[in-house]
């Protein structure tokens, strides 16, 4: 007998939703065990400096987990309000709302309110535990492996099901050895080099596309956040998360072309002092952001893993890279797919059959709940890299259209169905550059929408599916060095 029916490798905010999900649809008749290597008193920590994040996520996906599995969300892990997000061109002229009504967290508190809840549902504990690699049985993953910090002993335990949400950095899915669908490694331009401080000050200028109490800002510039963005994104009414993420390559270049050498944390520093609503900034000293005040860690930035699941393994939040392309937000994606994953695990656990032909519903559930527009996003973020400020602030202002907007708020790829008019002038030659670089993406979007919700409904089609997919994402990429600045 295992020891576990599921373990869930990685305590962060993926995995406790995951082992809550497992609980609710088992009707807390599954043993499940959550391993974490961050010590009981810091649970679900990323790494020493924190849990690094932006910590804003939409008030819909909250909804959506607690809709479902009924786990409610309250003060004080939810720290602060806000309308929605708005996203600034580089000169400032124009601004995207999306999202919607959203939340700020805490998320220093919320793994401790979350692991509290989880335990009221049965759920069990291991912490200090630094998970190394799966353990397997003919083909089969039957536990995981590691070393118990504690007395410094190896670790083993073994389980039906192994869900890994031990994030980006993940040791499992690095290595993992009883699949080829599921990819191990990703590719540096995916991932972006990010940070930021918690921060109390005092008011400066009034200045909404600086500081707004009601609005998550994001700045657009390639010369402060090259590759990425920088954000603004308030906690309270002097109180901000403020940060950015660059693409590393995009950096270099933009070093070349100012003469700098700049790094990510000498750009936040520079972001932090250039804000003219933000006087005095010094770090929070709150005991709740008392291990959590700076940092930086990474994100990936493209679509979620081609699959997600193997025989007696899944994989869920970022270690599956689901945050989206477009703006690096994955608690929303983790707190959907966490919820999914739960109900297709226990569909399989008491089904008798956790290959990965009985996880596979997974990889579709999710596909239609969330991942259909990832890949088209993936392709849109990597035009957007190519673009120079002039160019983001003329599309912004000529090329978005309401629908466009619209669709960006739904966090889908926009149409941009307005570059199809007659008698639309473009001005400048790169301007009908990126006029002919969005009409390219939005064709892209297209056809990568339908071909996610054509994933096939079995392991049996995944190779041909994929095969076409990185026909198609490899053409937009070669596509890419033509548009390039
Ligand atoms: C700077 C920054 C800003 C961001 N801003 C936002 C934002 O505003 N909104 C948003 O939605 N998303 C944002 N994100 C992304 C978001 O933080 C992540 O998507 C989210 O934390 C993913 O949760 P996770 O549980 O999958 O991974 P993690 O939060 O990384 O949790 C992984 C857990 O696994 C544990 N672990 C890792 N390896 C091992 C191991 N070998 N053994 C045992 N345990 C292990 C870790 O200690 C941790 O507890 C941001 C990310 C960054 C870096």
């Amino acid at each position: 007998m295992p020891d576990y029916d599921v373990i869930v490798a990685g305590g962060g905010l993926a995995g406790t939703v995951v082992a809550q999900s497992v609980a609710y649809y088992s009707n807390q008749v599954l043993s499940i065990l959550v391993i974490d290597r961050s010590p009981s008193h810091l649970p679900g920590r990323k790494n020493i400096s924190g849990w690094i994040c932006g910590d804003a996520v939409s008030k819909e996906a909250v909804d959506y987990m607690t809709e479902h599995i009924k786990v409610p969300w309250t003060e004080p892990e939810i720290e602060h309000k806000v309308k929605g997000v708005m996203a600034f061109s580089p000169n400032r002229e124009t601004s995207i709302p999306f999202d919607g009504d959203g939340y700020m967290l805490n998320r220093q508190k919320l793994p401790e309110y979350q692991n509290e809840r989880a335990r009221k549902m049965g759920v069990d504990f291991d912490f200090e535990v630094n998970l190394t690699g799966l353990l397997y049985d003919d083909g089969q993953v039957i536990g995981i492996q590691g070393i118990d910090n504690k007395n410094k002993q190896p670790y083993k335990k073994t389980a039906k099901l192994v869900i890994d949400a031990t994030g980006v950095t993940s040791m499992l899915r690095n290595q993992i050895k009883n699949t080829d669908k599921i990819e191990r490694k990703i590719d540096r331009k995916d991932v972006e080099s990010t940070g930021r401080h918690i921060m109390y000050f005092e008011k400066g200028e009034d200045d909404l596309s600086e500081f707004d109490p009601d609005y998550c800002i994001i700045h657009l510039d390639q010369d402060i956040a090259p590759g990425g963005y920088a954000w603004v994104f308030p906690k309270g009414d002097n109180k901000v998360n403020i940060g950015l993420g660059v693409e590393k390559t995009s950096l270099e270049k933009r070093n070349k072309r100012l003469g700098k050498n700049d790094n990510v944390s000498s750009l936040i520093n520079e972001y932090v002092k250039r804000n003219r609503a933000i006087k005095n900034p010094r770090l929070s000293m709150d005991q709740e952001d008392k291990y959590n005040v700076t940092g930086n860690f990474q994100v990936s930035v493209r679509r979620q893993n081609d699959c997600m699941v193997a025989n007696g393994f899944m994989l869920v939040g970022d270690s599956a890279w689901m945050p989206k392309p477009l703006d690096a937000g994955g608690i929303g994606p983790a707190l959907i797919a966490g919820t999914i994953i739960g109900k297709c695990a226990v569909e399989a656990i008491q089904s008798g059959d956790v290959t990965e032909k009985g996880l596979w519903k997974y990889n579709k559930e999710f596909i239609n709940e969330y991942g259909y527009k990832t890949a088209g996003l993936e392709v849109f973020r990597r035009l957007i890299q190519t673009l120079s400020n002039d160019q983001i602030d003329y599309g912004i202002k000529h090329f978005l259209g309401n629908l466009d907007v619209e669709a960006i708020s739904r966090g889908e790829h926009p149409e941009f169905s307005g570059l199809g008019k007659i008698g639309m002038i473009i001005r400048g030659a790169l301007n009908k550059k990126l006029a002919e670089g969005l009409r390219f993406t939005a064709q892209q979007n297209k056809w990568l929408t339908e071909h996610y919700y054509n994933y096939p409904e079995t392991p049996d089609g995944f190779y041909d599916w994929r095969k076409q997919l990185h026909k198609v994402l490899d053409e937009s990429n070669a596509k890419f060095l033509f548009f390039e600045n």
